[in-house]
């Protein structure tokens, strides 16, 4: 709906968060959707060009909402962080994540990792790791199985943030930089960066028609290569998208093209013709 959209401009001005009655509004709204069990995660899978297999899937959250019907995250991703919900739901999607990826190991279902989205601001929380820590323990998950996808922005941040990445991979969770190339990090910073992927932004998939675009894609793809760490490229559409991904060695995709974010059952049924796009 538009109230949604009204306050988005909001996103970047936390502190003017408390006395927005409209912000309020939305905050106490989705503190109510956790409650009363309105938010879902769906999950989209990611997979290998070479071992044409699904590697994994990435949880994406939406709302159920009981007037609005399904709300998308852009609609109220924003506002949560604005207004500081996003730390309970940015909770709520760890442990329903966790608690997923518990099922599917225990059910032996074929997939690595279960990708996680970490806001900026729940990043910079200081119980993250007990949160991460209590869900590991709680739902019986491996840490192995969990991605973590920490936005480029992360990278302008401290010599906490490399001190956080390091600790969470001690734990053992994957660590991803999502968004890669729209942010603004160095060469050197992301060579001092402990992870252990990077995620092509879906801008540069977009355009691979434009020669602007195809060259930094390629470039992208050889960065990651020579600082030897997975790279994914989102946003896949096409099958053009694909061939060239493949030929320049871009090992693993993501996008509509091999399967939209599904709900878990959804995803159970459909994982057999996901292998055979
Ligand atoms: P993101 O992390 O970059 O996620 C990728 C977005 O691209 C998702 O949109 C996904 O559905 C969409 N997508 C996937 N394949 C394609 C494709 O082939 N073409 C196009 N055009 N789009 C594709 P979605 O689900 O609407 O999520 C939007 C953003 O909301 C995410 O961007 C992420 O930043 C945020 N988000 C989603 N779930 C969570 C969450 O649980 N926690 C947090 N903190 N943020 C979340
Ligand atoms: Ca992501
Ligand atoms: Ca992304
Ligand atoms: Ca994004």
């Amino acid at each position: 709906g538009h109230l949604l959209h009204v306050i988005s401009p909001l996103s970047h001005t936390p502190a003017l968060s408390g006395n927005y009655p409209v912000l309020r509004k939305l905050a106490l709204e989705l503190r109510t959707a956790i409650a009363e069990h309105q938010l879902e995660l769906y999950y989209q899978p990611k997979i290998s060009l070479q071992s044409r297999q699904i590697t994994g899937f990435e949880a994406l959250i939406r709302w159920n909402h009981p007037i609005r019907g399904l709300v998308g995250p852009m609609d109220f991703i924003p506002a949560a962080e604005a207004s500081g919900v996003i730390i309970q739901l940015g909770e709520w999607v760890i442990r329903e994540a966790c608690r997923q990826a518990a099922r599917w190991q225990q059910a032996e279902f074929p997939f690595k990792r279960l990708a996680i989205n970490i806001s900026l601001i729940q990043f910079e929380q200081s119980n993250l790791m007990d949160i991460l820590e209590s869900s590991i323990s709680e739902t019986g998950v491996h840490p192995e199985r969990i991605e973590l996808e920490i936005t480029e922005s992360v990278m302008q941040s401290s010599e906490r943030t490399i001190e956080v990445l390091h600790r969470l991979r001690a734990m053992g969770f994957y660590v991803t930089i999502d968004d890669f190339g729209t942010g603004y990090s160095s060469l050197s910073y992301l060579k001092r960066m402990p992870i252990d992927a990077i995620k092509m932004d879906k801008i540069f998939i977009s355009d691979l028609g434009s020669q602007k675009d195809a060259d930094i894609a390629v470039s992208i793809i050889s960065l990651a290569k020579s600082l030897q760490i997975r790279l994914i490229a989102e946003g896949v559409e096409t099958p053009e998208q694909i061939t060239f991904l493949h030929k320049y060695l871009c090992e693993e995709v993501q996008g509509y093209l091999i399967s939209r974010p599904l709900r878990a059952d959804e995803m159970e049924r459909a994982y057999d013709s996901i292998c055979q796009w």
